[in-house]
Protein backbone atom coordinates (compact mmCIF):
# COMPACT_ATOMS: atom_id res chain seq x y z
CA UNK A 1 0.00 0.00 0.00
CA UNK A 2 1.64 2.95 -1.43
CA UNK A 3 -0.73 5.47 0.20
CA UNK A 4 -2.66 5.42 3.30
CA UNK A 5 -5.38 7.47 1.03
CA UNK A 6 -5.74 8.77 -2.21
CA UNK A 7 -8.31 10.34 -3.99
CA UNK A 8 -9.28 9.47 -7.83
CA UNK A 9 -10.96 12.00 -9.69
CA UNK A 10 -12.78 12.96 -6.82
CA UNK A 11 -15.78 15.53 -7.56
CA UNK A 12 -18.83 16.24 -5.76
CA UNK A 13 -21.40 18.59 -7.77
CA UNK A 14 -24.40 20.55 -6.20
CA UNK A 15 -27.01 21.14 -9.14
CA UNK A 16 -24.81 22.74 -12.11
CA UNK A 17 -21.94 23.94 -9.37
CA UNK A 18 -18.58 21.04 -9.42
CA UNK A 19 -17.40 22.08 -5.44
CA UNK A 20 -14.88 19.44 -5.81
CA UNK A 21 -13.94 18.69 -9.42
CA UNK A 22 -11.53 16.09 -9.99
CA UNK A 23 -9.26 15.94 -7.08
CA UNK A 24 -6.09 13.52 -6.59
CA UNK A 25 -4.81 13.83 -3.36
CA UNK A 26 -2.12 11.70 -2.05
CA UNK A 27 -1.45 11.06 1.89
CA UNK A 28 1.15 8.39 3.38
CA UNK A 29 1.07 7.28 6.02
CA UNK A 30 3.16 9.62 8.95
CA UNK A 31 2.08 12.63 6.97
CA UNK A 32 0.68 15.86 8.56
CA UNK A 33 -1.17 16.71 5.03
CA UNK A 34 -2.44 20.26 4.98
CA UNK A 35 -5.57 21.04 2.77
CA UNK A 36 -4.80 24.91 1.74
CA UNK A 37 -7.81 26.60 0.13
CA UNK A 38 -9.72 29.95 0.85
CA UNK A 39 -12.99 29.93 2.67
CA UNK A 40 -15.64 27.99 -0.14
CA UNK A 41 -12.51 26.27 -1.77
CA UNK A 42 -13.96 23.24 -1.35
CA UNK A 43 -11.89 21.64 1.91
CA UNK A 44 -14.73 20.82 3.54
CA UNK A 45 -16.46 18.68 1.07
CA UNK A 46 -13.30 16.88 -0.08
CA UNK A 47 -12.87 16.16 4.31
CA UNK A 48 -16.57 15.01 4.02
CA UNK A 49 -16.28 12.44 1.27
CA UNK A 50 -13.26 11.26 2.63
CA UNK A 51 -14.79 10.67 5.92
CA UNK A 52 -17.69 8.79 5.04
CA UNK A 53 -20.02 11.64 5.25
CA UNK A 54 -20.99 12.90 1.78
CA UNK A 55 -21.28 10.59 -1.23
CA UNK A 56 -18.67 11.74 -4.02
CA UNK A 57 -20.52 12.54 -7.48
CA UNK A 58 -18.08 11.07 -9.54
CA UNK A 59 -14.89 9.24 -8.82
CA UNK A 60 -13.31 7.89 -5.75
CA UNK A 61 -10.80 7.51 -2.45
CA UNK A 62 -8.92 4.38 -1.31
CA UNK A 63 -8.34 4.16 2.24
CA UNK A 64 -5.88 2.00 3.48
CA UNK A 65 -5.42 0.24 0.09
CA UNK A 66 -9.07 -0.06 -0.35
CA UNK A 67 -11.65 1.32 -2.69
CA UNK A 68 -15.75 1.30 -2.77
CA UNK A 69 -17.56 -0.71 0.24
CA UNK A 70 -14.32 -1.80 1.41
CA UNK A 71 -13.00 1.27 2.10
CA UNK A 72 -16.30 2.23 4.17
CA UNK A 73 -15.04 -1.04 6.31
CA UNK A 74 -12.20 1.35 7.29
CA UNK A 75 -13.85 3.95 8.48
CA UNK A 76 -13.28 2.71 12.32
CA UNK A 77 -9.65 3.79 11.85
CA UNK A 78 -10.75 7.51 10.88
CA UNK A 79 -11.25 9.90 13.24
CA UNK A 80 -13.16 13.22 12.12
CA UNK A 81 -13.48 16.73 13.76
CA UNK A 82 -15.75 18.28 10.50
CA UNK A 83 -17.49 21.51 11.35
CA UNK A 84 -18.77 21.76 15.04
CA UNK A 85 -18.02 18.53 17.48
CA UNK A 86 -21.01 16.86 17.99
CA UNK A 87 -20.81 17.52 21.89
CA UNK A 88 -23.57 18.19 24.75
CA UNK A 89 -23.01 21.45 25.90
CA UNK A 90 -24.52 20.46 29.50
CA UNK A 91 -22.06 18.17 29.96
CA UNK A 92 -18.15 17.94 31.05
CA UNK A 93 -15.62 17.26 28.44
CA UNK A 94 -15.23 14.20 30.47
CA UNK A 95 -18.44 12.79 30.55
CA UNK A 96 -18.29 14.00 26.52
CA UNK A 97 -15.85 11.49 25.64
CA UNK A 98 -17.34 8.65 28.17
CA UNK A 99 -20.18 8.78 26.32
CA UNK A 100 -18.29 8.90 22.93
CA UNK A 101 -16.24 6.10 24.14
CA UNK A 102 -19.50 4.27 24.80
CA UNK A 103 -21.20 4.89 21.43
CA UNK A 104 -17.88 3.02 19.81
CA UNK A 105 -17.68 0.31 21.93
CA UNK A 106 -14.39 1.82 23.92
CA UNK A 107 -14.45 -0.22 27.20
CA UNK A 108 -11.05 0.52 28.44
CA UNK A 109 -10.35 2.27 31.72
CA UNK A 110 -9.36 5.60 32.02
CA UNK A 111 -9.59 6.77 28.35
CA UNK A 112 -10.92 10.14 28.79
CA UNK A 113 -9.07 10.83 31.38
CA UNK A 114 -6.26 9.89 29.32
CA UNK A 115 -7.39 12.23 26.22
CA UNK A 116 -7.96 14.81 28.41
CA UNK A 117 -4.61 15.08 29.00
CA UNK A 118 -3.45 14.86 25.43
CA UNK A 119 -5.16 17.62 24.45
CA UNK A 120 -3.84 19.28 27.73
CA UNK A 121 -7.94 19.51 28.89
CA UNK A 122 -7.03 17.84 32.29
CA UNK A 123 -7.86 20.75 34.30
CA UNK A 124 -11.47 21.48 32.59
CA UNK A 125 -12.78 19.65 36.17
CA UNK A 126 -16.41 19.71 35.52
CA UNK A 127 -17.19 22.61 33.86
CA UNK A 128 -19.80 22.39 31.18
CA UNK A 129 -18.51 22.56 27.45
CA UNK A 130 -20.84 25.27 26.87
CA UNK A 131 -18.72 27.84 29.55
CA UNK A 132 -15.41 26.46 27.27
CA UNK A 133 -13.81 29.26 25.30
CA UNK A 134 -13.12 28.15 21.52
CA UNK A 135 -9.68 26.91 21.79
CA UNK A 136 -11.16 24.36 24.76
CA UNK A 137 -13.95 23.61 22.39
CA UNK A 138 -11.14 22.68 19.61
CA UNK A 139 -9.23 20.85 21.45
CA UNK A 140 -12.12 18.57 23.18
CA UNK A 141 -13.09 18.27 19.46
CA UNK A 142 -9.94 16.60 18.56
CA UNK A 143 -9.85 14.82 21.80
CA UNK A 144 -13.22 13.09 20.54
CA UNK A 145 -11.97 12.22 17.08
CA UNK A 146 -9.02 10.61 18.84
CA UNK A 147 -11.62 8.23 20.30
CA UNK A 148 -11.17 4.74 19.10
CA UNK A 149 -7.22 4.97 18.77
CA UNK A 150 -7.25 5.99 14.86
CA UNK A 151 -4.78 5.93 12.93
CA UNK A 152 -5.72 9.25 10.61
CA UNK A 153 -7.56 11.71 11.89
CA UNK A 154 -9.09 14.19 9.52
CA UNK A 155 -9.78 17.75 11.14
CA UNK A 156 -11.74 20.76 9.39
CA UNK A 157 -10.22 24.13 10.00
CA UNK A 158 -8.87 23.24 13.78
CA UNK A 159 -7.15 25.97 14.60
CA UNK A 160 -9.68 28.70 13.20
CA UNK A 161 -10.67 31.35 15.20
CA UNK A 162 -8.04 30.54 18.20
CA UNK A 163 -5.58 32.82 19.62
CA UNK A 164 -1.76 32.99 18.78
CA UNK A 165 -0.85 30.64 22.46
CA UNK A 166 -3.85 28.24 21.16
CA UNK A 167 -2.86 27.95 17.71
CA UNK A 168 0.89 27.06 19.29
CA UNK A 169 -0.81 24.71 21.85
CA UNK A 170 -3.42 22.63 19.51
CA UNK A 171 0.66 22.08 17.00
CA UNK A 172 2.35 21.02 20.01
CA UNK A 173 -0.65 18.48 20.49
CA UNK A 174 -0.46 17.22 17.08
CA UNK A 175 3.03 17.31 16.62
CA UNK A 176 3.19 14.83 19.40
CA UNK A 177 0.33 12.79 18.49
CA UNK A 178 1.93 12.50 15.23
CA UNK A 179 5.64 11.55 16.35
CA UNK A 180 4.35 9.54 19.57
CA UNK A 181 1.61 7.65 18.14
CA UNK A 182 2.35 7.99 14.27
CA UNK A 183 -0.99 9.15 13.61
CA UNK A 184 -1.61 10.41 10.23
CA UNK A 185 -3.33 13.94 9.57
CA UNK A 186 -5.10 15.77 7.55
CA UNK A 187 -6.05 19.25 8.81
CA UNK A 188 -7.58 21.70 6.06
CA UNK A 189 -6.94 25.56 6.64
CA UNK A 190 -7.54 28.98 4.85
CA UNK A 191 -3.82 29.95 6.36
CA UNK A 192 -0.86 28.36 4.71
CA UNK A 193 1.40 30.22 7.13
CA UNK A 194 -0.55 28.38 10.41
CA UNK A 195 -0.06 25.25 8.46
CA UNK A 196 3.94 25.49 7.56
CA UNK A 197 5.05 25.22 10.97
CA UNK A 198 3.59 21.83 10.75
CA UNK A 199 2.58 20.19 7.86
CA UNK A 200 5.06 17.60 5.91
CA UNK A 201 3.14 17.82 3.04
CA UNK A 202 0.41 20.38 1.04
CA UNK A 203 -2.60 20.47 -1.27
CA UNK A 204 -3.49 23.57 -2.39
CA UNK A 205 -6.99 23.75 -3.60
CA UNK A 206 -8.92 26.35 -5.50
CA UNK A 207 -12.60 26.67 -6.99
CA UNK A 208 -12.92 22.72 -6.12
CA UNK A 209 -9.95 22.10 -8.05
CA UNK A 210 -6.51 20.99 -6.70
CA UNK A 211 -4.03 23.58 -7.95
CA UNK A 212 -0.57 21.83 -6.40
CA UNK A 213 0.45 18.70 -4.17
CA UNK A 214 3.83 19.53 -2.89
CA UNK A 215 6.02 18.38 0.33
CA UNK A 216 7.27 20.81 2.80
CA UNK A 217 10.83 21.20 1.59
CA UNK A 218 9.11 21.69 -2.18
CA UNK A 219 7.24 24.56 -0.74
CA UNK A 220 9.60 25.98 1.38
CA UNK A 221 12.23 25.74 -1.79
CA UNK A 222 9.52 27.85 -3.82
CA UNK A 223 9.78 30.55 -0.94
CA UNK A 224 13.56 30.74 -0.22
CA UNK A 225 15.28 33.55 -1.10
CA UNK A 226 17.07 33.78 -4.51
CA UNK A 227 17.99 35.21 -7.72
CA UNK A 228 16.12 34.42 -10.59
CA UNK A 229 17.88 34.34 -13.77
CA UNK A 230 16.83 34.14 -17.58
CA UNK A 231 19.11 33.51 -20.00
CA UNK A 232 19.45 32.38 -23.53
CA UNK A 233 21.94 29.60 -22.81
CA UNK A 234 21.29 27.68 -19.74
CA UNK A 235 24.03 24.97 -20.02
CA UNK A 236 26.86 27.55 -20.98
CA UNK A 237 25.54 29.74 -18.46
CA UNK A 238 25.54 26.85 -15.26
CA UNK A 239 29.92 26.51 -16.38
CA UNK A 240 29.95 30.23 -16.01
CA UNK A 241 28.06 30.05 -13.26
CA UNK A 242 30.64 27.57 -11.31
CA UNK A 243 33.55 29.52 -12.65
CA UNK A 244 32.76 32.07 -10.26
CA UNK A 245 32.29 29.19 -7.31
CA UNK A 246 28.55 28.86 -7.27
CA UNK A 247 27.36 25.68 -6.71
CA UNK A 248 23.69 26.23 -5.04
CA UNK A 249 21.74 27.24 -8.11
CA UNK A 250 19.15 24.74 -10.24
CA UNK A 251 17.80 24.74 -13.71
CA UNK A 252 14.10 25.38 -13.42
CA UNK A 253 13.28 25.26 -17.15
CA UNK A 254 14.82 26.27 -20.61
CA UNK A 255 15.56 29.27 -19.78
CA UNK A 256 15.40 29.82 -16.03
CA UNK A 257 18.12 29.49 -13.63
CA UNK A 258 17.10 29.69 -10.17
CA UNK A 259 20.59 30.94 -7.49
CA UNK A 260 20.48 29.99 -4.37
CA UNK A 261 23.69 32.11 -2.87
CA UNK A 262 25.45 35.23 -3.37
CA UNK A 263 22.27 36.99 -3.34
CA UNK A 264 23.78 40.62 -3.32
CA UNK A 265 26.32 39.71 -6.89
CA UNK A 266 24.00 39.85 -9.40
CA UNK A 267 25.43 42.76 -11.07
CA UNK A 268 28.65 40.38 -11.27
CA UNK A 269 26.86 37.09 -12.21
CA UNK A 270 25.52 39.60 -15.46
CA UNK A 271 29.51 40.76 -16.38
CA UNK A 272 30.98 37.22 -15.67
CA UNK A 273 27.78 35.80 -18.39
CA UNK A 274 28.36 38.44 -20.39
CA UNK A 275 32.31 38.34 -20.99
CA UNK A 276 31.22 34.65 -21.66
CA UNK A 277 28.82 35.31 -24.48
CA UNK A 278 25.87 34.40 -22.59
CA UNK A 279 23.16 37.19 -22.89
CA UNK A 280 21.07 37.48 -19.60
CA UNK A 281 17.21 38.13 -20.32
CA UNK A 282 16.79 38.71 -16.77
CA UNK A 283 17.69 38.77 -13.12
CA UNK A 284 16.13 39.67 -10.18
CA UNK A 285 15.79 39.06 -6.62
CA UNK A 286 13.23 37.20 -5.27
CA UNK A 287 11.94 36.84 -1.40
CA UNK A 288 8.09 35.82 -1.49
CA UNK A 289 6.54 34.63 1.71
CA UNK A 290 4.64 31.59 1.61
CA UNK A 291 1.41 33.98 1.92
CA UNK A 292 2.88 35.43 -1.43
CA UNK A 293 3.24 32.08 -2.87
CA UNK A 294 -0.38 31.10 -2.34
CA UNK A 295 -2.10 34.22 -3.31
CA UNK A 296 0.00 34.04 -6.62
CA UNK A 297 -1.17 31.13 -7.11
CA UNK A 298 -4.80 31.26 -5.94
CA UNK A 299 -4.90 34.70 -7.73
CA UNK A 300 -4.79 37.91 -5.26
CA UNK A 301 -6.00 38.78 -1.93
CA UNK A 302 -10.23 38.89 -2.26
CA UNK A 303 -11.89 36.94 -0.11
CA UNK A 304 -8.67 35.31 2.16
P1 LIG B 1 -15.16 26.96 4.23
O1 LIG B 1 -13.83 27.07 4.91
O2 LIG B 1 -15.84 28.28 4.06
O3 LIG B 1 -16.06 25.89 4.79
P2 LIG B 1 -14.47 25.15 2.15
O4 LIG B 1 -13.24 25.26 1.37
O5 LIG B 1 -14.54 24.14 3.21
O6 LIG B 1 -14.82 26.55 2.74
P3 LIG B 1 -16.86 23.91 1.16
O7 LIG B 1 -17.61 24.11 2.43
O8 LIG B 1 -16.39 22.58 0.82
O9 LIG B 1 -15.64 24.92 1.10
O10 LIG B 1 -17.77 24.46 -0.03
C1 LIG B 1 -17.37 24.42 -1.39
C2 LIG B 1 -18.48 24.96 -2.25
O11 LIG B 1 -19.58 24.07 -2.24
C3 LIG B 1 -19.02 26.30 -1.81
O12 LIG B 1 -19.31 27.07 -2.97
C4 LIG B 1 -20.29 25.94 -1.07
O13 LIG B 1 -21.21 26.98 -1.15
C5 LIG B 1 -20.76 24.73 -1.84
N1 LIG B 1 -21.52 23.78 -1.00
C6 LIG B 1 -21.07 23.12 0.08
N2 LIG B 1 -22.01 22.30 0.61
C7 LIG B 1 -23.13 22.47 -0.18
C8 LIG B 1 -24.43 21.90 -0.17
N3 LIG B 1 -24.79 21.01 0.75
N4 LIG B 1 -25.30 22.31 -1.13
C9 LIG B 1 -24.92 23.21 -2.07
N5 LIG B 1 -23.69 23.77 -2.14
C10 LIG B 1 -22.80 23.42 -1.21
Amino acid sequence: MEYLLDTNGLTKQYGRHKAVNAVNIHIRQGDIYGLIGRNGAGKTTILKMISGLAAPSEGEFSLFGKTGKEAYQYMSRVGTLIEAPGVYPNMSAAENLKLKCLAMGVRKKGVAEELLNTVGLQNAGKKKVKNFSLGMKQRLGIALALVGDPDLVILDEPINGLDPQGIAEVRETLSKLNKEKNITFIISSHILEELSKIATNYGIIHDGVLLQEMTRDELLAKCSERIELKTNDTRKACTVLEGMGIEHYKVVDASTIQVFERLNDSGDITMALAENGVKTMGITVKNETLEDYYLNLTGGTENV
